[in-house]
Formats: C-alpha cells, structure tokens, sequence
C-alpha cells in the first residue's frame, strides 16, 4: 500500500551563528500517522518542529507540507496546520467559550465552540477561565485551539508533561480521536512509554541529526536481535499500573 507523504523534508540545516543546531535532516510523515520526534534536550526536535511550522528559519535544505514548498508558500502552509497556542495568548478576561470564538475570528474560520469543547471533553469548562483548569484540562483547551482552522496536520509539543497518569491516558485517547478523523499528527515527548504506544512510526534526533527512524515496535525488536537483555527480569507489571489499578482511570481535578 503506498502511503500519501505529507511532509518531506530534505537535508535540513539549522545553524545559530556558528553552532550547527540541526545537521541535514531528511524524513517524510504520511498521512494520517502520528510521528513522534524524539531525543534528548538540545537534540533540535523543536527548531525543526518551528521551521516546518514556518516559525522559524532555516539554514539549509527543503520542506514541503502537503505539497507546499516552506519558501514559496508559508501562508498556505499557516492554514492548513494547527500549533499549539503559548497560554500566554489566552487572554485572562475571557472564558474557554469566548477564547475559541476569539481565535476562529482571528483564523477568519467559523467554528461551533460548544462541539469543539465537547470533542476534547470540556463542555462543562465552557463558561471557566483558562487558569482555573487543571493541568489536563489546560492540555486539552490548548489541543482544541489546534483545531480550530480544521488542521491536515496538528504539531503537539510535550503535551503530556507533567501530567498525572489518568490524564496522560485520557489525552492519548483525545489523539488517537483527532487522528482517526483523518488528522496527521506531529509530536514530541520524553516519555518513551506514551511515544511506544502512540506512535506510527518514530524519529531519534540526537545533537542534530537522525539516528533512527522506524516503527517503536521495529526498533524495540532490532534491539533484541543485536542482542540486548535487560539487567533483569522484567515484571508483568511496573509501578504505573500498580498506580492505575489503585486509582482507576478516572480524571481527577474535573
Ligand atoms: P530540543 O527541542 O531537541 O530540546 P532545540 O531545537 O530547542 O532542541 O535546540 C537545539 C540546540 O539549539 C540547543 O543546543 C539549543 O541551545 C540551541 N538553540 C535553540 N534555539 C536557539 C536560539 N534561538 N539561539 C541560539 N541557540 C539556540
């Protein structure tokens, strides 16, 4: 089955005066996969994440989205994705109704606020202010906004950091629902469990360059064909379940 290629980037270089921060990057995301980014700080997983989302400029190489060449047509490239919004755009005066409203008028894109908040599970927040939401919560509204100009592609960046466990697992249900409508969805994290059971496919960045690029389960099992044991046995269990079955799967802070 050949699988549409919704973004291609070739050779990519980012350099900050003289430190070269992303190295010659080439790889291509299909459609409708979640492709992780993942390494280490500093690899340059959110300079490359910024140059694809037209944020940022590069040094060096090529980038399409959706076709769309990054030089020649950055403004079309703007409309047909969703970033995640800094929470400092999300004005204090204004509830979550009224923020998305806001940010459908700036997009020129007319939206149902409600519908949207109940897709990511906050209809009850629709009248609450931005700051008085949990940590999940906030993830979730912040979600929502990539959504707004009805997205090919979507780039989250660390969206489960710092999150308890329940909401970990309730916004990895919230992208695989964004990604079985058909969104492509971009992320990065550091939790290699979330990345394994999330990912299509993943990409190891490390001090600028690509030293792997391939499914979580092809990479798990590579590993263990060159040989690798784990220093010891491995329980059926870890203590992220033992947290789980003791405290459900229920959010909490709702
Ligand atoms: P990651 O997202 O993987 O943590 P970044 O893309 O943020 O990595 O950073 C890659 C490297 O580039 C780091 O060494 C970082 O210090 C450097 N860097 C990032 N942004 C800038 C900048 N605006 N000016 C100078 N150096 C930068």
């Amino acid at each position: 089955m050949s699988q549409k290629v919704v973004i291609s980037v070739k050779d990519l270089k980012k350099n900050y005066g003289s430190f070269e921060a992303v190295k010659g990057i080439s790889f291509e995301v299909f459609q409708g996969e979640i492709f992780g980014l993942l390494g280490p700080n500093g690899a340059g997983k959110s300079t490359t994440l910024e140059i694809i989302e037209t944020l940022r400029k590069k040094t060096g190489g090529e980038v399409w989205v959706d076709g769309l060449n990054i030089d020649r047509q950055p403004e079309k490239i703007k409309q047909i994705i969703g970033v995640q919004l800094q929470s400092s755009g999300f004005y204090p005066g204004l509830n979550l109704m009224e923020l998305i409203r806001l940010f459908s008028g700036l997009y020129n894109q007319p939206v149902d606020a409600a519908e949207l908040l109940r897709m990511v599970n906050l209809e009850d927040k629709a009248h609450s202010k931005f700051k008085a939401l949990s940590g999940g919560q906030k993830q979730r509204f912040s979600i929502a906004t990539t959504l707004i100009n009805k997205p090919r592609i979507i780039f989250l960046d660390e969206p489960t950091t710092g999150l308890d466990p329940q909401a970990r697992r309730n916004l990895w249900d919230l992208i695989k629902d964004i990604r079985a409508q058909g969104t492509t969805v971009i992320i990065t994290t550091h939790y290699m469990d979330e990345a394994e059971i999330l990912c299509d496919r993943v990409a190891i960045i490390d001090e600028g360059r690509i030293i792997a690029l391939q499914t979580p389960d092809k990479l798990i099992d590579d590993l263990v064909a060159a040989g690798f044991e784990k220093p010891k046995e491995v329980k059926q269990a870890n203590l992220e379940d033992v947290f789980i079955h003791l405290t459900g799967r229920t959010l909490r802070a709702e």
